[in-house]
């Protein structure tokens, strides 16, 4: 290995040279305390920047064993001192250093949720930081002096405020890792309950503002109080304030309304459970809002692509003999896509559907008693919604939760009815079983199709082509909700539960992987989406990169759900499956 002496002497011959010249400097170097791994380098200032690792061995950074041992403290910990890097990096780093991104030094680290991402990692023997930078040139002149300064004064800083135990904030660094812990605790806690939610009595959970994930301001923010006969009591592995158990609103399986008036805090409620299948930083306020891992919100989402999706237990003989059973469009209506989704959610294993009014569409929703009386049964496609909900959960085990303030025709069919009033949740199911009662529904059961199982899909490796242009696999993520995969466009923005544009980046090249080395004519989606998770848990995200060769940077990526995967792949328009006949 070559010395932090060979990365000077290298740094200074080659100043004002040709940016190509920095080709050179690629490779391992041995710091005081750490090695420096330079194994991308940018081919100019304004190229993707330049990808470096700093690797600590345990003797040097000193963390607690204890801290990183169990796999969801050491999560916490790693998330802990990415955001640590970031936070140091604004602190001591001057990144700006000329022209493009010349002085640039940057690490993925998350937002509100905290996900297993490739930017840190910790092992037994080491620590490793995997950072971009941008080596500064005046034009295509390198500024050798000014990445001298980078490598010899603001790395070694950022590094040691950072990595080193002695330096941390040790308080925070332990809250982090043992939250993340406390976390998974109580979601393992749920089933036995047979709870599907969990939200902490004192949670707060309003957002800033539409587009900002922060919280509420305490003062402007109604903190949550479960309602008494919903009050259920967990256990921490690690006490908070003193208490080794907290309580808070436990959601039963089954079918739960929420219903209220407008304003009152419904939607709200359910986007807090929608991200509840993640853990949130301390301070999120929503760190105790926890939901099954397998919960996936549904929407309408008129326009996007369905390929071959058996949807006969909600649309069943459509106009113009098309094909129930094996439905598909390039344009979907809200109802088809709303059902649509709800079918691709059960056949990728949700057994919890999360779904608002506001997102929703209504003769998917709904057909009262009236409609039923004028439009008959033939001439509707549709069997809505309501006509299928128990179901979902008696034959398939399928929960939903369900924001519903316009329409008491649910009262019937609901196991638990939460009303939400100035922004608190009260149980509300007897008096609005009793006025289902005595305001009898005149509608009809309503349904046809016989529906005995989720018709699997077998996706086909051929629609699958990365390439573009030259290169043989061009995969980006384009901000959260696009991905560019080859020549197409994969449009992810009605995925409400993608939360970081490094899961995105991550679902993009999961897919090509699956084309590339699971799928076969005989494999099911869910078999497939198995046989992933199995690889990305077992390897690590890092394998995803296809370029990665020995022990390069992996590239940033935060691990996305099973779910995310899927809605990306079913969001394809070159999507073929194999279905068999039924
Ligand atoms: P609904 O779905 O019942 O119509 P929303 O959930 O959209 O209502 O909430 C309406 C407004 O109230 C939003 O601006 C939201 O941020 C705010 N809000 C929700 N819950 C709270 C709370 N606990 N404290 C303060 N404001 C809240
Ligand atoms: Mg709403």
């Amino acid at each position: 290995m070559k010395t932090a002496n060979d990365l000077q002497t290298l740094l200074r011959r080659i100043d004002n040279k040709g940016y190509k010249a920095y080709k050179d400097i690629r490779g391992a170097y041995a710091f005081s305390f750490f090695t420096l791994y330079i194994d991308h380098v940018q081919g100019d200032p304004f190229a993707a920047p330049s990808k470096i690792r700093l690797r600590l061995s345990s003797a040097v950074h000193r963390l607690p064993p204890a801290l990183f041992a169990h796999a969801h403290r050491r999560l916490g910990l790693e998330d802990f001192l990415a955001r640590e890097i970031r936070k140091n990096i604004r602190r001591l780093a001057r990144l700006q250093r000329g022209t493009g991104k010349s002085g640039l030094i940057s690490i993925d680290a998350g937002g509100q949720e905290i996900l297993p991402r490739t930017a840190l990692k910790i092992t037994d023997d080491f620590l490793e930081a995997r950072l971009e930078i941008g080596l500064p040139a005046r034009g295509r002149t390198i500024l050798g002096r000014e990445a001298l300064a980078m490598f010899f004064e603001e790395l070694p800083r950022i590094a040691e405020q950072s990595l080193q135990w002695e330096k941390v904030d040790q308080q925070a660094a332990r809250r982090f890792a043992e939250y993340v812990e406390n976390y998974y605790a109580l979601q393992a806690q749920l089933s036995a309950k047979r709870l599907v939610a969990f939200v902490a009595d004192r949670s707060v959970l309003p957002r800033e503002s539409g587009v900002s994930p922060r919280p509420l301001s305490s003062e402007a923010a109604v903190p949550f109080r479960s309602p008494q006969e919903l009050r259920v009591t967990l256990t921490l592995p690690h006490p908070l304030n003193g208490s080794s158990t907290i309580s808070g609103m436990g959601i039963p399986e089954g079918i739960t309304l929420i219903v209220g008036g407008g304003f009152h805090g419904k939607s709200t409620l359910l986007n807090a459970l929608e991200l509840g299948v993640y853990p949130h930083i301390p301070g999120d306020g929503r760190e105790y809002v926890i939901t099954r891992a397998d919960a996936v919100k549904i929407r309408a989402e008129d326009g996007r692509r369905v390929e071959k999706v058996d949807i006969r237990p909600f649309i069943n003989h459509l106009p113009g003999g098309k094909d129930a059973a094996r439905f598909s469009t390039e344009d979907a209506s809200g109802s088809t896509s709303q059902a649509a989704n709800i079918l691709e959610a059960m056949e990728a294993g949700s057994q919890l559907l999360l779904v608002d009014e506001d997102t929703s569409a209504t003769n998917f929703m709904i057909r009262d008693a009236r409609m039923q009386a004028l439009v008959h049964k033939d001439s509707e496609p549709i069997t809505p919604f309501i006509d299928r909900i128990r179901e979902m959960y008696e034959r398939f085990g399928t929960s939903t939760i369900l924001v519903m303030g316009g329409s008491g025709d649910y009262f019937d069919v609901a196991d638990t009815i939460i009303m939400m009033k100035e922004y608190l949740p009260y149980l509300v199911t007897e008096e609005a079983k009793a006025i289902a009662q005595t305001f009898k529904t005149e509608r009809r059961f309503e349904r046809e199709f016989d529906w005995q199982a989720i018709t699997p899909r077998k996706p086909l490796r051929q629609s699958f082509d990365a390439s573009r242009g030259k290169k043989e696999v061009k995969i980006e993520a384009k901000g959260l909700s696009t991905i560019q995969f080859g020549l197409q466009t994969i449009d992810l923005h009605a995925v409400e539960q993608l939360v970081d544009v490094s899961q995105t980046r991550a679902i993009g090249y999961a897919l090509h992987y699956l084309a590339r080395h699971l799928m076969d004519e005989g494999t099911t989606l869910s078999q497939l989406l198995n046989a992933l998770e199995n690889f990305l848990i077992r390897g690590g995200l890092e394998q995803l990169n296809p370029f990665r060769r020995g022990e390069e940077h992996p590239g940033n990526f935060a691990l996305p759900r099973r779910f995310e995967i899927a809605a990306a792949l079913n969001r394809y328009r070159k999507l073929h499956v194999n279905v068999s006949p039924s």
